[in-house]
């Protein structure tokens, strides 16, 4: 199955193609598409979609983990967070 691939959601720089990443965490803190704001950038196995697959954002601010597209964070495979990263520490965005 091919994956769709949303241009409006990448960005040309100088290092090639990147993802622009959302406008910020649910505990509210603003993102930047770079420089010291912007999230780093992980990816989580997830059961809530069909591919199983979501590009996970961490808030610099708080750290939060915050999964893209993703409906249920309790769906998240153990294996693909850091052990630790439970309950509050987990968004949607
Ligand atoms: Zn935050
Ligand atoms: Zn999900």
């Amino acid at each position: 199955m091919a994956r769709e691939i949303d241009w409006s959601k990448w960005q040309r720089t100088p290092r090639g193609w990147v993802r622009v990443p959302p406008g910020g965490c649910p505990a509210g803190h603003r993102w930047t598409t770079s420089g010291p704001g912007r999230p780093s950038e992980r990816f989580v196995t997830c059961g809530c979609t069909v591919d199983r697959h979501h590009t996970l954002w961490v808030c610099p601010t708080c750290g939060m983990h915050c999964a893209e597209g993703c409906t249920d964070t309790d769906l998240w495979a153990g294996t693909t967070v850091s052990s630790g990263i439970i309950g509050s520490r987990r968004g949607l965005v």
